[in-house]
Protein backbone atom coordinates (compact mmCIF):
# COMPACT_ATOMS: atom_id res chain seq x y z
CA UNK A 1 0.00 0.00 0.00
CA UNK A 2 1.42 2.90 -1.04
CA UNK A 3 0.06 7.05 0.86
CA UNK A 4 0.65 9.94 -0.57
CA UNK A 5 1.11 12.64 1.75
CA UNK A 6 -0.33 15.63 1.47
CA UNK A 7 2.56 18.93 0.88
CA UNK A 8 1.36 20.62 4.32
CA UNK A 9 0.63 17.45 6.52
CA UNK A 10 1.35 18.31 9.88
CA UNK A 11 3.11 16.25 11.84
CA UNK A 12 0.76 15.46 14.15
CA UNK A 13 -1.65 14.26 11.07
CA UNK A 14 1.43 11.37 10.10
CA UNK A 15 1.49 10.23 13.50
CA UNK A 16 -1.99 9.72 13.60
CA UNK A 17 -1.94 7.98 10.25
CA UNK A 18 1.04 6.34 11.56
CA UNK A 19 -0.37 5.55 14.61
CA UNK A 20 -3.78 3.85 12.75
CA UNK A 21 -1.57 1.60 10.92
CA UNK A 22 0.22 0.59 13.87
CA UNK A 23 -3.44 -0.38 15.19
CA UNK A 24 -4.51 -2.56 12.63
CA UNK A 25 -0.99 -4.19 11.79
CA UNK A 26 0.33 -2.80 8.59
CA UNK A 27 4.08 -2.33 9.19
CA UNK A 28 4.68 0.75 7.76
CA UNK A 29 7.44 3.07 6.56
CA UNK A 30 7.34 6.62 6.02
CA UNK A 31 9.20 7.74 2.75
CA UNK A 32 10.20 11.46 1.72
CA UNK A 33 11.86 11.54 -1.67
CA UNK A 34 13.04 14.30 -3.78
CA UNK A 35 9.45 14.92 -4.79
CA UNK A 36 6.59 13.99 -2.52
CA UNK A 37 6.31 12.54 0.90
CA UNK A 38 4.71 8.78 1.29
CA UNK A 39 4.03 5.72 3.61
CA UNK A 40 4.59 2.80 2.17
CA UNK A 41 2.46 0.10 4.30
CA UNK A 42 2.75 -4.06 3.82
CA UNK A 43 0.03 -5.25 4.99
CA UNK A 44 0.54 -9.20 5.17
CA UNK A 45 -3.45 -9.85 4.95
CA UNK A 46 -7.04 -8.07 3.51
CA UNK A 47 -7.25 -4.68 4.82
CA UNK A 48 -10.34 -2.15 4.62
CA UNK A 49 -8.82 0.57 3.20
CA UNK A 50 -11.51 3.01 4.61
CA UNK A 51 -9.70 2.56 8.12
CA UNK A 52 -7.18 5.15 6.60
CA UNK A 53 -8.37 6.58 3.89
CA UNK A 54 -10.41 9.19 5.50
CA UNK A 55 -7.51 10.30 7.80
CA UNK A 56 -6.47 13.62 7.60
CA UNK A 57 -3.41 14.69 5.36
CA UNK A 58 -3.84 11.42 2.63
CA UNK A 59 -3.47 12.81 -0.63
CA UNK A 60 -4.66 9.40 -2.16
CA UNK A 61 -4.12 6.12 -1.65
CA UNK A 62 -3.35 2.67 -3.34
CA UNK A 63 -3.05 -0.51 -2.88
CA UNK A 64 0.04 -2.02 -4.84
CA UNK A 65 -0.12 -5.85 -4.96
CA UNK A 66 3.53 -6.16 -6.72
CA UNK A 67 6.13 -7.30 -4.00
CA UNK A 68 8.31 -4.25 -5.39
CA UNK A 69 5.91 -0.93 -4.90
CA UNK A 70 7.52 2.41 -4.89
CA UNK A 71 8.63 1.33 -9.26
CA UNK A 72 5.31 -0.34 -9.88
CA UNK A 73 2.95 1.22 -11.87
CA UNK A 74 -0.12 0.15 -10.61
CA UNK A 75 -0.04 3.83 -8.32
CA UNK A 76 1.40 6.02 -10.65
CA UNK A 77 -1.03 7.28 -13.16
CA UNK A 78 1.45 8.96 -15.91
CA UNK A 79 4.76 7.69 -16.58
CA UNK A 80 7.96 9.19 -15.01
CA UNK A 81 9.88 11.82 -17.00
CA UNK A 82 13.58 12.40 -15.88
CA UNK A 83 14.44 15.75 -16.60
CA UNK A 84 17.80 16.82 -16.78
CA UNK A 85 17.42 20.18 -17.35
CA UNK A 86 17.83 22.40 -21.00
CA UNK A 87 15.29 21.02 -22.35
CA UNK A 88 16.73 17.57 -22.23
CA UNK A 89 13.70 15.02 -20.73
CA UNK A 90 13.82 11.72 -20.76
CA UNK A 91 10.88 9.35 -20.99
CA UNK A 92 8.48 11.07 -23.42
CA UNK A 93 7.98 10.97 -27.33
CA UNK A 94 11.10 12.03 -28.03
CA UNK A 95 13.78 9.19 -27.98
CA UNK A 96 16.86 9.95 -25.37
CA UNK A 97 19.95 8.96 -27.37
CA UNK A 98 23.19 8.99 -25.37
CA UNK A 99 26.35 8.25 -26.86
CA UNK A 100 30.32 8.33 -26.57
CA UNK A 101 33.18 5.52 -25.60
CA UNK A 102 32.88 2.58 -24.10
CA UNK A 103 35.85 4.67 -21.97
CA UNK A 104 36.91 7.95 -21.67
CA UNK A 105 40.63 8.31 -23.25
CA UNK A 106 41.96 11.20 -23.80
CA UNK A 107 40.82 15.53 -23.81
CA UNK A 108 41.25 15.22 -27.85
CA UNK A 109 38.87 12.59 -27.72
CA UNK A 110 36.60 14.63 -25.95
CA UNK A 111 36.37 17.36 -28.15
CA UNK A 112 36.02 14.92 -30.94
CA UNK A 113 32.94 13.28 -29.73
CA UNK A 114 31.36 16.27 -28.25
CA UNK A 115 31.68 17.88 -32.14
CA UNK A 116 30.26 14.77 -33.47
CA UNK A 117 27.17 14.82 -31.30
CA UNK A 118 26.78 18.68 -31.18
CA UNK A 119 26.40 17.91 -35.42
CA UNK A 120 24.06 14.79 -34.75
CA UNK A 121 21.69 16.70 -32.19
CA UNK A 122 22.64 14.17 -29.20
CA UNK A 123 21.89 15.32 -25.87
CA UNK A 124 23.82 13.05 -23.84
CA UNK A 125 27.35 11.57 -24.06
CA UNK A 126 28.10 8.51 -22.37
CA UNK A 127 31.47 7.54 -21.19
CA UNK A 128 33.15 5.37 -18.16
CA UNK A 129 36.14 6.87 -16.06
CA UNK A 130 36.03 4.03 -13.33
CA UNK A 131 35.78 0.65 -16.10
CA UNK A 132 34.71 -2.38 -14.66
CA UNK A 133 37.11 -4.48 -16.15
CA UNK A 134 37.00 -8.52 -16.19
CA UNK A 135 40.91 -8.61 -16.44
CA UNK A 136 42.75 -6.29 -13.39
CA UNK A 137 45.24 -5.92 -16.26
CA UNK A 138 43.10 -3.91 -18.98
CA UNK A 139 42.52 -0.16 -18.88
CA UNK A 140 40.37 0.92 -15.91
CA UNK A 141 39.80 4.47 -16.85
CA UNK A 142 40.92 8.33 -16.42
CA UNK A 143 39.18 8.76 -12.61
CA UNK A 144 37.94 11.80 -11.46
CA UNK A 145 40.56 13.82 -13.17
CA UNK A 146 38.97 12.51 -16.59
CA UNK A 147 35.43 12.98 -14.96
CA UNK A 148 36.41 16.79 -14.73
CA UNK A 149 37.65 16.94 -18.62
CA UNK A 150 34.28 14.81 -19.87
CA UNK A 151 31.88 17.00 -17.65
CA UNK A 152 34.14 20.34 -18.94
CA UNK A 153 33.73 20.19 -22.48
CA UNK A 154 30.29 18.20 -22.02
CA UNK A 155 28.41 21.01 -19.91
CA UNK A 156 30.24 24.47 -21.68
CA UNK A 157 28.16 22.66 -24.86
CA UNK A 158 24.92 21.96 -23.20
CA UNK A 159 25.44 18.10 -23.81
CA UNK A 160 24.77 16.02 -20.45
CA UNK A 161 26.87 13.38 -19.54
CA UNK A 162 26.28 9.89 -18.05
CA UNK A 163 29.09 7.72 -16.56
CA UNK A 164 29.20 4.92 -14.39
CA UNK A 165 30.18 4.78 -10.45
CA UNK A 166 31.21 1.83 -9.64
CA UNK A 167 31.59 2.54 -5.51
CA UNK A 168 29.93 4.18 -2.97
CA UNK A 169 33.15 6.02 -2.23
CA UNK A 170 32.83 7.72 -5.52
CA UNK A 171 29.56 9.22 -4.94
CA UNK A 172 30.12 11.96 -3.16
CA UNK A 173 33.45 13.19 -5.44
CA UNK A 174 31.60 12.71 -8.75
CA UNK A 175 28.27 14.35 -7.61
CA UNK A 176 28.48 17.89 -9.27
CA UNK A 177 30.80 16.67 -12.42
CA UNK A 178 27.84 14.16 -13.55
CA UNK A 179 24.32 14.41 -14.61
CA UNK A 180 23.33 10.69 -14.56
CA UNK A 181 24.84 7.97 -12.73
CA UNK A 182 25.44 4.88 -14.22
CA UNK A 183 25.39 1.46 -11.98
CA UNK A 184 26.62 -0.82 -14.24
CA UNK A 185 25.81 -4.58 -14.65
CA UNK A 186 28.15 -6.09 -12.74
CA UNK A 187 26.85 -4.06 -9.65
CA UNK A 188 23.15 -4.36 -10.45
CA UNK A 189 22.48 -5.59 -6.95
CA UNK A 190 25.41 -3.61 -4.91
CA UNK A 191 22.45 -2.70 -2.36
CA UNK A 192 24.91 -0.51 -0.64
CA UNK A 193 25.50 1.76 -3.33
CA UNK A 194 22.43 1.48 -4.53
CA UNK A 195 21.08 3.05 -1.10
CA UNK A 196 23.64 5.87 -1.30
CA UNK A 197 22.28 6.74 -4.47
CA UNK A 198 18.84 6.97 -3.10
CA UNK A 199 20.38 9.80 -1.40
CA UNK A 200 21.53 12.17 -4.00
CA UNK A 201 19.30 14.52 -6.31
CA UNK A 202 20.41 13.19 -9.54
CA UNK A 203 19.11 10.49 -11.46
CA UNK A 204 20.34 6.95 -11.61
CA UNK A 205 20.30 4.43 -14.70
CA UNK A 206 20.48 1.06 -13.45
CA UNK A 207 21.29 -1.80 -15.40
CA UNK A 208 20.34 -5.40 -15.70
CA UNK A 209 22.55 -7.51 -13.53
CA UNK A 210 24.50 -10.21 -16.23
CA UNK A 211 22.17 -13.06 -15.16
CA UNK A 212 19.43 -10.72 -13.71
CA UNK A 213 15.92 -11.07 -14.07
CA UNK A 214 13.60 -8.69 -14.39
CA UNK A 215 12.16 -8.28 -11.11
CA UNK A 216 15.61 -8.45 -9.90
CA UNK A 217 16.26 -5.07 -11.78
CA UNK A 218 12.95 -3.96 -10.33
CA UNK A 219 14.23 -4.67 -6.78
CA UNK A 220 16.95 -2.65 -7.57
CA UNK A 221 15.34 0.31 -8.46
CA UNK A 222 13.01 0.10 -5.16
CA UNK A 223 16.03 -0.15 -3.33
CA UNK A 224 16.85 3.22 -5.26
CA UNK A 225 13.33 5.13 -4.61
CA UNK A 226 12.83 4.12 -0.74
CA UNK A 227 16.16 5.39 -0.27
CA UNK A 228 14.48 8.83 -1.55
CA UNK A 229 15.20 9.24 -5.39
CA UNK A 230 12.51 8.71 -7.49
CA UNK A 231 14.61 9.71 -10.87
CA UNK A 232 15.60 6.18 -12.22
CA UNK A 233 16.09 4.71 -15.54
CA UNK A 234 16.22 1.38 -16.22
CA UNK A 235 18.52 -0.30 -18.93
CA UNK A 236 18.12 -3.77 -20.75
CA UNK A 237 21.76 -4.65 -21.79
CA UNK A 238 21.80 -8.31 -22.38
CA UNK A 239 22.04 -11.14 -20.32
CA UNK A 240 24.64 -14.03 -19.92
CA UNK A 241 23.02 -17.33 -21.75
CA UNK A 242 24.05 -20.62 -23.38
CA UNK A 243 24.95 -18.50 -27.34
CA UNK A 244 28.16 -17.52 -27.85
CA UNK A 245 27.84 -16.19 -31.04
CA UNK A 246 27.36 -13.02 -29.47
CA UNK A 247 28.91 -11.27 -26.59
CA UNK A 248 25.45 -11.29 -24.66
CA UNK A 249 21.54 -12.05 -25.35
CA UNK A 250 19.99 -8.53 -25.68
CA UNK A 251 16.61 -9.85 -23.97
CA UNK A 252 14.24 -7.64 -26.27
CA UNK A 253 11.44 -9.02 -24.72
CA UNK A 254 12.14 -7.62 -21.13
CA UNK A 255 11.27 -4.14 -22.68
CA UNK A 256 7.87 -4.72 -23.53
CA UNK A 257 7.52 -6.40 -19.52
CA UNK A 258 8.92 -3.30 -18.23
CA UNK A 259 7.33 -1.25 -19.70
CA UNK A 260 4.48 -3.05 -18.32
CA UNK A 261 5.27 -3.37 -14.92
CA UNK A 262 6.87 0.19 -14.28
CA UNK A 263 6.37 3.54 -14.75
CA UNK A 264 10.15 4.25 -14.50
CA UNK A 265 11.92 4.89 -17.81
CA UNK A 266 13.45 2.40 -20.41
CA UNK A 267 16.76 2.43 -21.73
CA UNK A 268 18.19 -0.57 -24.27
CA UNK A 269 22.03 -0.78 -24.74
CA UNK A 270 22.53 -2.41 -27.97
CA UNK A 271 26.13 -2.01 -27.61
CA UNK A 272 26.78 -4.65 -25.00
CA UNK A 273 23.71 -6.43 -25.80
CA UNK A 274 25.42 -8.24 -28.94
CA UNK A 275 29.23 -7.07 -28.77
CA UNK A 276 29.39 -7.07 -32.68
CA UNK A 277 29.58 -3.83 -34.10
CA UNK A 278 27.75 -4.99 -37.25
CA UNK A 279 24.63 -5.83 -35.72
CA UNK A 280 24.67 -3.02 -33.45
CA UNK A 281 22.43 -0.57 -35.70
CA UNK A 282 19.43 -3.85 -36.24
CA UNK A 283 19.37 -4.20 -32.37
CA UNK A 284 19.00 -0.58 -31.88
CA UNK A 285 15.98 -0.15 -34.15
CA UNK A 286 14.40 -3.29 -32.62
CA UNK A 287 14.65 -2.36 -29.23
CA UNK A 288 13.03 0.88 -30.41
CA UNK A 289 10.23 -0.45 -31.83
CA UNK A 290 10.02 -2.80 -29.03
CA UNK A 291 9.01 0.77 -26.67
CA UNK A 292 12.45 1.57 -25.58
CA UNK A 293 12.13 4.96 -24.05
CA UNK A 294 16.03 5.67 -24.96
CA UNK A 295 19.20 4.33 -26.51
CA UNK A 296 22.76 4.37 -25.33
CA UNK A 297 25.33 3.17 -28.13
CA UNK A 298 29.08 2.75 -27.92
CA UNK A 299 30.85 4.83 -30.99
CA UNK A 300 34.70 5.99 -31.04
CA UNK A 301 36.45 8.27 -33.59
CA UNK A 302 38.80 4.95 -33.85
CA UNK A 303 37.28 1.91 -33.03
CA UNK A 304 40.38 -0.31 -33.49
CA UNK A 305 42.10 1.81 -31.31
CA UNK A 306 39.53 2.26 -28.61
CA UNK A 307 41.08 0.97 -25.09
CA UNK A 308 37.58 -1.22 -24.54
CA UNK A 309 34.61 -2.01 -26.52
CA UNK A 310 36.25 -0.93 -29.70
CA UNK A 311 34.18 -4.24 -31.50
CA UNK A 312 31.41 -2.94 -30.46
CA UNK A 313 31.63 0.76 -31.31
CA UNK A 314 30.25 2.70 -34.06
CA UNK A 315 32.23 4.34 -36.72
CA UNK A 316 30.97 8.46 -36.52
CA UNK A 317 29.49 7.89 -40.33
CA UNK A 318 27.39 4.59 -38.92
CA UNK A 319 26.43 6.68 -35.75
CA UNK A 320 24.90 9.36 -37.91
CA UNK A 321 23.05 7.33 -39.94
CA UNK A 322 21.85 5.40 -37.16
CA UNK A 323 20.41 8.07 -35.19
CA UNK A 324 17.73 9.31 -38.06
CA UNK A 325 16.89 5.91 -38.15
CA UNK A 326 16.53 5.35 -34.73
CA UNK A 327 13.88 9.37 -34.41
CA UNK A 328 12.03 7.73 -37.47
CA UNK A 329 11.64 4.25 -35.95
CA UNK A 330 10.70 6.16 -32.41
CA UNK A 331 7.77 7.99 -34.41
CA UNK A 332 6.38 5.10 -35.79
CA UNK A 333 6.80 3.63 -32.13
CA UNK A 334 4.81 5.84 -30.71
CA UNK A 335 2.52 5.90 -33.66
CA UNK A 336 1.12 2.26 -33.17
CA UNK A 337 1.34 3.13 -29.47
CA UNK A 338 1.65 -0.56 -27.95
CA UNK A 339 3.32 0.69 -25.17
C1 LIG B 1 29.58 0.06 -20.09
O1 LIG B 1 28.54 0.71 -20.21
O2 LIG B 1 30.65 0.33 -20.70
C2 LIG B 1 29.56 -1.16 -19.26
C3 LIG B 1 30.63 -1.59 -18.61
O3 LIG B 1 28.35 -1.73 -19.25
P1 LIG B 1 27.78 -3.02 -18.45
O4 LIG B 1 27.80 -2.66 -17.03
O5 LIG B 1 26.42 -3.18 -19.04
O6 LIG B 1 28.69 -4.18 -18.80
MN1 LIG C 1 31.61 -0.83 -22.72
Amino acid sequence: MIIQLKKNITLKQKEKILNQLEKISIPARPLQTNFKEYIVGIPKTEFDLRQIGNLPGIDDIHRVSDSYKMVSKKWKLHNTVIDLGGNIRIGTDELAIMSGPCAIESESQIESIVEHLLKNNVRIMRGGVYKPRSSPYSFRGLGIEGLKLFYKHCSQNGIKVITEVMQVSQVEKMLDFVDIFQVGARNSQNFNLLDVLGQVDKPVMIKRGISGTIDELLYSAEYVFSSGNEKILLCERGIRTFEKATRNTLDLSAIPVLKEKTHLPVIVDPSHGVGIRKHVPQMALAGVISGADGVIMEIHETPEKAFSDGQQSLYYEQATKLYDELREIKLLSNRFGYS
